[in-house]
């Protein structure tokens, strides 16, 4: 069997075989029909979409001996010479390779003859965006004062880089990207066709690659065909294509969700050293990020995503570790990075460079809700009083809780604290757990500072994890679970502990007994005015920044 013929071999020859354009179909069959074609035609869209081929399928309806009709014959001699690219009248020039103004002149000097045997002179020119300035102005003359009988059909992938004077002078026509059912199904027609047996799931890899190009997906499965003979199986599709596979896409998103730069970078190696390709890779990573953005914003995520291909329970399990400006934000580092590695040296640099800023990637304060903490600040007691949440500064290094690494299991964190609260505590955090478990990663580096009748304060070591708990919808979630644990309403305290000097656990008893504490802990609590220096502070300790003037 000849592998290499599926995108030749499956060309569609008629209009009505084009796949997903009919928009475009149906306004060029009227005009054929109406006998009211344009002379210039300029088809722009995505590679492998359809445009040259819409072109040829033109200037067979026009030149056809049945015709002009919207469906040609097929079998007129003139079909068949453009079907098989030899007809004297019509030519197809590659815009990229003829491009400069001495051959835009001898094309324009063949234009004055007249068409030797068919009705129209068609001039198909592919790529026409790569025409030199020169060339364009020696074209547009003729389209200004077409000759008789011609039909100029021009083809881009890229329509911004056309003149505005060539444009006003086209019938432009913009071609959809083919959706991935639409490549499926073609795909499934051609392995019946050609006696191929191929689960749906590679076909899906296949059409996936393909990137909304049918020619590209088409010659992808010449490419699998060739490996894997007359029975296709996702796996070896994988191999083939060089895709990184489902469980290790899932792998790696794990890795940052814990924000862990040395084993996405890990994996990164591993990815190169399995000869799979990067910018597969970087595409797959951004669509799961965007399938995990789908899941945190709608109740019924199989509508938007295909089931067939995502692990639904997985992918539901992980959005929990995300805020959706997160991942947006991760969506858009990777759209650039894709980009920039198409037309780089050094892809693999740009990837793995794209991946560690993927895993300092914050959710995003909004401006509003930090004018509304900074508001807070500055109001006088009363109305802190009914905040949940006081903004506390970083503790003195000599009262500084003890700033270890803490592990699951491995921390008390209520050391000498009467029991009844620590035991609280342990019930606040499994319940916490259950109602959001990626959260219990944030609980378990968190150390409970005082917890007594009114006051819960927690302690930090680190602002990513403090930034965790600020997050609105976070301390709601701890707020009303402490509310249904304890029975009480419970102030909550955010403090963020300094790193060096820390001191012994056995410094922070809980109780409302303890009052050092409370001093310890510059609470903003205070019935008085702030001066202007301290605004600026707690705009330094919401905004971060350093003051320049
Ligand atoms: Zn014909």
């Amino acid at each position: 069997m000849d592998f290499q013929v599926s995108a030749r071999k499956w060309r569609p020859q008629k209009f009505s075989e084009l796949i997903g354009q009919e928009h475009i179909v149906r306004t060029l069959t009227n005009a054929i029909e109406m006998d009211k074609v344009s002379h210039a035609y300029l088809f722009s869209g995505t590679r492998g979409v359809g445009k040259t081929t819409t072109a040829r399928i033109l200037a067979k309806a026009i030149n056809c001996e049945k015709g002009p009709c919207p469906e040609p014959c097929g079998q007129c001699s003139f079909c068949e010479e453009i079907t098989a690219g030899n007809c004297i009248d019509v030519r197809e020039i590659d815009g990229a390779s003829n491009n400069s103004v001495a051959e835009a002149r001898e094309l324009i000097e063949t234009i004055q003859y007249a068409a030797s045997a068919s009705r129209y002179k068609v001039y198909i020119i592919d790529e026409v965006h790569m025409l030199s300035k020169s060339a364009f102005n020696a074209l547009l003359k003729t389209l200004e004062e077409p000759p008789p009988k011609v039909v100029f059909l021009f083809a881009t992938t890229e329509l911004s880089k056309i003149p505005e004077t060539i444009l006003s002078r086209c019938q432009c026509f913009e071609f959809k990207p083919l959706s991935h059912k639409q490549i499926v199904r073609q795909l499934e027609l051609i392995s019946g066709q050609e006696g191929i047996q191929a689960d749906g799931l590679s076909l899906e890899e296949i059409a996936k690659t393909g990137a909304g190009s049918m020619r590209d997906a088409q010659s992808l499965l010449d490419q699998v065909i060739a490996y894997c003979g007359k029975k296709i199986e996702s796996g070896s599709v994988e191999e083939v294509l060089g895709i990184v596979g489902k469980q290790a896409l899932a792998e790696f998103v794990e890795h940052l969700i814990k924000r862990d730069s040395v084993s996405l970078m890990a994996s990164v190696q591993e990815i190169i050293a399995e000869g799979k390709d990067l910018n597969f890779f970087c595409r797959d990573l951004a669509e799961y990020l965007r399938n995990i953005l789908m899941i945190k914003l709608s109740d019924k995520p199989e509508t938007l995503l295909d089931t067939q291909v995502c692990n639904l329970e997985i992918l539901q399990q992980q959005a929990e570790a995300f805020h959706a400006d997160e991942l947006q934000q991760m969506f858009t580092v990777l759209a650039r990075t894709e980009s920039e590695m198409k037309r780089s040296s050094l892809a693999q640099m740009i990837f793995e460079m794209s991946i560690l800023r993927l895993a300092d990637v914050r959710p995003f304060h909004r401006i509003d809700d930090m004018i509304k903490t900074i508001n807070t600040l500055g109001d006088d007691g009363p109305s802190l009083g009914r905040e949940a949440v006081t903004m506390v500064p970083p503790a003195t290094s000599a009262n500084a809780p003890e700033a270890s690494p803490m592990t699951a299991g491995s921390v008390d964190p209520l050391p000498n604290m009467p029991s009844s609260p620590k035991a609280d505590w342990e019930k606040i955090r499994q319940e916490i757990c259950k109602r959001n478990p990626a959260f219990n990663m944030y609980l378990i580096q968190c150390k409970v500072v005082t917890f007594d009748e009114s006051n819960l304060t927690l302690g930090f070591k680190d602002t990513s994890t403090l930034d965790r708990f600020e997050d609105p919808e976070n301390l709601q979630l701890v707020k009303d679970t402490v509310k249904s644990v304890c029975k009480r309403e419970v102030n909550i305290k955010l403090s963020l502990n300094e790193k060096t000097g820390a001191k012994p656990a056995g410094d922070f008893d809980g109780g409302p007994t303890n009052n050092g504490e409370k001093k310890k802990i510059k609470s903003y609590n205070e019935n008085r005015q702030k001066t202007e220096a301290e605004i600026i502070q707690d705009a330094l300790d919401v905004f971060g920044g350093i003051v320049l003037k």
